[in-house]
């Protein structure tokens, strides 16, 4: 059997004949760029997110830039962020003008570490910015109170996690502001770049509104130094057709990570967190092997594609050279270890056993 790791082709043909509708309505339409597609969206993600506000951008990487620099903090600000993370929520804090303070996460969990934070902590420190890595929510009551004990914003960088839960309410309303990505590969993917941001706090949002259009409101006007960051009328019109698939689409996932934790009971294999199998997104299904290079070989011979998110950790990045000196042993463990196999909403019975099968002799 071939299993590939993520087939895109696979995830929107059964969407074709409803793509091809949307692109009609708005190629026929004039309107390309910030118009009635693009509301239509934003409304119907911000009631998704069971928030009051939503602004598309052009990117996730854009989107949780815009936040920060929306929250308006002076320059040099410190901002805490997970160590284990992709590169992309990293470069947005430091493309702010700010200083990534990187805290170590948990093992079992692989997000940023609660009991860690307050000891990082400082007078400079303007927010926390957390990232819901593979789709699965922080711990938010704790880290939410200790973010109002110092008053600091709560950021999330939900890149993976479209539709994950924290104790039954969708997280990305829990927080100050969200940041979203529409990569083809997310959960809520358009056939092209896109991004969001998701939040209750209006003023911000309408900062955020213009700044992803150069900081223009009034044509012509230019109230402050933005971005062109806009999320353009198709990608608008193809992402509202697909939200309205999410939730099934993430049932299914959910229903794979549940057979696969259920299923998969190999020693050598460590398996992510159970305890709210049907809260995440499941983005990505990460299991952890001492060898992996060995493990990968294995699957590979037996016909199942993996990935590794991520190789490299933010820190040891060349781009973050400033960095380089910080030890942070659990984050570097977790990226030596990491493999994901493929989880994705179109895979079938028989590719999944042979998936837990295939683990399982390993
Ligand atoms: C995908 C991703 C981003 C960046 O999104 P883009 O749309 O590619 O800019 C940021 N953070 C995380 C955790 C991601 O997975």
């Amino acid at each position: 059997m071939k299993i590939p790791f993520l087939d895109l082709k696979l995830v929107n043909t059964p969407l074709f004949p409803e793509i091809s509708e949307a692109f009609e309505r708005v190629s026929a339409s004039g309107w390309y760029i910030l118009g009635p597609e693009v509301k239509a969206f934003e409304t119907l993600f911000a009631d998704y997110c069971e928030s009051n506000f939503c602004v598309g951008t052009a990117n996730g990487l854009d989107a949780i830039h815009l936040i920060l620099k929306c929250f308006e903090f002076p320059e040099g600000s410190e901002i805490i962020v997970p160590a284990n993370t992709y590169f992309a929520t990293i470069l947005a804090v430091i493309q702010a003008g700010y200083r990534p303070v990187f805290v170590e996460p948990l093992l079992s969990t692989y997000l940023i570490d609660p009991d860690k934070i307050e000891e990082n902590i400082t007078s400079s420190t303007r927010a926390v910015l957390v990232t819901e890595l593979y789709g699965k929510s922080c711990e938010l009551t704790s880290i939410k109170a200790l973010c109002k004990k110092y008053h600091l914003k709560l950021i999330s960088d939900s890149a993976q996690s479209h539709g994950a839960l924290y104790k039954n309410q969708k997280s990305a309303g829990l927080v100050d502001a969200a940041a979203f990505s529409f990569y083809p590969t997310k959960n809520l993917g358009a056939l092209g770049d896109g991004g969001a941001v998701v939040t209750n706090d209006r003023a911000l949002a309408n900062r955020i509104a213009e700044r992803r259009n150069y900081g223009s409101s009034q044509k012509y006007h230019f109230a402050q130094k933005g971005l062109n960051s806009r999320l353009d009328e198709l990608q608008a019109a193809i992402l509202s057709l697909k939200l309205s698939r999410l939730d099934e689409e993430n049932a299914k996932r959910r229903s794979i990570a549940k057979r696969y934790l259920t299923h998969i009971n190999n020693p050598k294999i460590v398996l992510p967190p159970a305890d709210t199998i049907l809260e995440d997104a499941w983005h990505l299904f990460v299991v952890r092997t001492e060898n992996r290079e060995h493990f990968r070989k294995y699957l590979e011979n037996a016909g199942i594609q993996s990935d590794i998110h991520y190789p490299i950790p933010p820190h040891q990045q060349k781009a973050l050279e400033e960095f380089s000196y910080l030890t942070l042993p659990i984050t570097e463990k977790i990226h030596l270890e990491v493999t994901s196999i493929p989880l994705n909403t179109y895979l079938s019975h028989e590719e999944i056993n042979y998936i837990i099968v295939t683990l399982n002799q390993y």
